[in-house]
């Protein structure tokens, strides 16, 4: 079933690319594997995927600690839901991309403890493009700032933006979201990678420039938008 829904999105995933002539192999998917069990998330692993993304920390660690070292070593682990300042110290540990950097204070702790273990701390700038439906992330108006107080951080690399933009049911309602997003990159550093789009809306994102795609449900549940974006 997971290996089935997996060849699904890689299809979709190469159709939309194909349309708007973009290389597949240059989109990230990360598999969100929050609520999951290890068994469901080796078998993503053994249908070819190799970036895992957590939502907590903790759940994180029990997974990451319970697979063998030979596994956990070939895969790349995203930090994408909220990181709270008492769980940083665990998180700098064993993620490779933090997605979630929504504050300063949260980035000064994250520089202090990668600092301790000697990593440059990889970090995307979360940022709130739709504001009645996230939680978390620097107002778009208050990103470049951000960005410029992150110099003085040794220890973190912001390499882009994410966004959380689904709305349910309408792909089509989180493109000027997606839009806005990429818009803020292509403003703030061309270079920047853009974390957005999930199982609602995947190809809308990728339509709008996505890099990274973070996706649970259609991985997991065969949740997939009714057509294509
Ligand atoms: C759960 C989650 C996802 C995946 O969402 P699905 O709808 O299950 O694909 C992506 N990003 C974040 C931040 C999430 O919390």
């Amino acid at each position: 079933m997971i290996a089935e829904n997996i060849q699904r999105l890689r299809e979709r995933i190469s159709a939309v690319c194909a349309e708007i002539k973009r290389d597949p192999g240059k989109i990230t998917l990360v598999c969100v594997t929050k609520g999951r069990s290890l068994v469901e998330v080796e078998e993503a692993v053994r249908s070819g995927l190799r970036d895992i993304g957590e939502n907590r920390v903790q759940e994180a660690l029990l997974k990451y600690n319970d697979m063998p070292q030979a596994e956990r070593a070939m895969l790349k682990w995203h930090m994408v839901g909220h990181l709270q300042s008492n769980k940083v110290k665990d998180a700098v540990k064993i993620f490779d991309l933090i997605h979630s950097v929504d504050s300063i204070d949260l980035t000064q702790e994250i520089n202090k403890q990668a600092a301790k273990i000697n990593k440059v701390q990889d970090v995307l700038l979360e940022v709130k493009t739709s504001p009645e439906n996230t939680k978390f992330g620097f107002s778009p108006e208050v990103v470049s700032n951000a960005r410029r107080q992150m110099f003085q951080f040794s220890n973190i690399k912001v390499r882009g933006l994410m966004t959380i933009a689904s709305l349910g049911d309408n792909p089509q309602a989180s493109r000027p979201y997606f839009a806005q997003l990429r818009k803020l990159r292509d403003e703030l550093n061309p270079e920047w990678t853009l974390s957005m789009g999930m199982s609602d809306d995947f190809e809308v994102a990728i339509e709008e420039g996505a890099d990274i795609i973070r996706i649970g449900r259609a991985i997991f549940m065969g949740t997939f938008p009714k057509v294509p974006g």
